[in-house]
């Protein structure tokens, strides 16, 4: 039996295990950007299912960060005091070979939270004043109708502690005829609502998703990127600085790049931590400051995310020293 990628190839049994085990979806603006000829197309790659998704490993969860055990009720998780997830939805227009949430996103139970429970989601915000942010995610809350996406909205900016509304999308690429007047109206009358937009290689932004994110960016709407380490989609200095920048020059500011979740059938995209912590060194010493996005882990079980460094700081004979962007060391003269 071969074992070796064939991505687009879908007349096998492995191939049709994979579909029927994980949700499958691409969308035409992402399906027009593959490049049948390339055996490691960085688009084919994040979207097309895969026969190495049918290996498991001991160390892979079906809930990777602990998201069950801090939902208090369904659709919400709340792991820190200030803020919470809601997630009306778990359904995407794309469905991301290496999701976090790929047991419950696109799986069978999956929908819209029904109206009883938003409501009951929505009255365990307006019950805890800590909550300061509320961060719709899901699936993807950009493909809520607008009609649903506007009535949320309205509800949470009803509540006077919610200060900040976020949004985790990855529609503006994806789907940019989604991102019409009317929907970015109802986040610019929503704000502030910071976007949070996920994409992985600078080959994402196509014209029409340039121009989507003009559309929000010139309604002032505040963007920062999320973006996930994959192995051979953008494990290089090239391919990252390439998509920090596109982001800034689309006026998405550098947030996250995730470390690889561990979620099952993923082993294929993972990267190593030294790694990773090598790759944001390099984008540090070559990138502008705009560019740098900070290097986390969301760590298993449920425990909320931390930073990898690197780190500037060692301890050496003369005391503590601090890293320059070239390597060289100097010391900190803290005294
Ligand atoms: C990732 C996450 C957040 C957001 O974390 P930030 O560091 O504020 O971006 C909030 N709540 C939950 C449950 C999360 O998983
Ligand atoms: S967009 Fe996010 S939630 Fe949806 S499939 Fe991709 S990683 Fe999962």
């Amino acid at each position: 039996m071969t074992t070796t990628a064939g991505p687009l190839l879908r007349d096998d049994d492995e191939l049709a295990e994979v579909a029927a085990r994980y949700a499958e979806a691409v969308t035409p603006t992402m399906a027009a950007l593959i490049d049948p000829d390339d055996a490691n197309d960085p688009i084919a790659l994040q979207f097309v299912p895969d026969r190495r998704e049918l290996d498991r490993r001991p160390d892979e969860l079906d809930d990777p960060i602990g998201d069950e055990r801090h939902t208090p009720v369904p659709g919400i998780v709340h792991r820190y005091p200030d803020r919470v997830l809601l997630m009306p939805l778990t359904v995407c227009p794309v469905y991301c070979r290496f999701c976090f949430r790929r047991e419950t996103v696109g799986g069978p139970a999956s929908a819209l939270l029904d109206d009883a429970a938003l409501d009951a989601a929505l009255d365990y915000v307006a019950n805890n004043d800590a909550i300061w942010e509320v961060i719709l995610s899901g699936g993807d809350p950009l493909i809520l109708s607008e009609r649903r996406l506007r009535s949320l909205l309205t509800r949470l900016r009803a509540i006077p502690h919610v200060r900040i509304i976020r949004v985790h999308t990855r529609v503006p690429l994806v789907s940019p005829e989604r991102v019409t007047d009317e929907l970015v109206g109802s986040l610019a009358a929503a704000g502030p609502v910071y976007l949070a937009l996920h994409a992985n290689h600078a080959r994402e932004f196509t014209a029409a998703g340039r121009a989507a994110l003009q559309r929000l960016a010139d309604r002032g709407i505040a963007m920062i990127s999320q973006t996930v380490l994959l192995r051979d989609v953008n494990d290089s200095v090239d391919a990252l600085a390439a998509l920090m920048r596109t982001f800034v020059e689309n006026r998405v500011k550098p947030y996250y790049l995730h470390h690889l979740d561990q979620a099952p059938g993923t082993a294929h995209f993972r990267v190593p931590v030294e790694e990773g912590r090598a790759l944001v060194t390099a984008l540090r010493g070559t990138l502008s400051g705009l560019c740098q996005p900070t290097y986390v882990l969301d760590i298993p079980g449920g425990w909320g995310k931390s930073p990898l460094g690197p780190d500037y700081l060692d301890d050496g004979a003369e005391g503590t020293r601090v890293r320059d962007y070239r390597g060289r060391r100097h010391p900190l003269n803290d005294p």
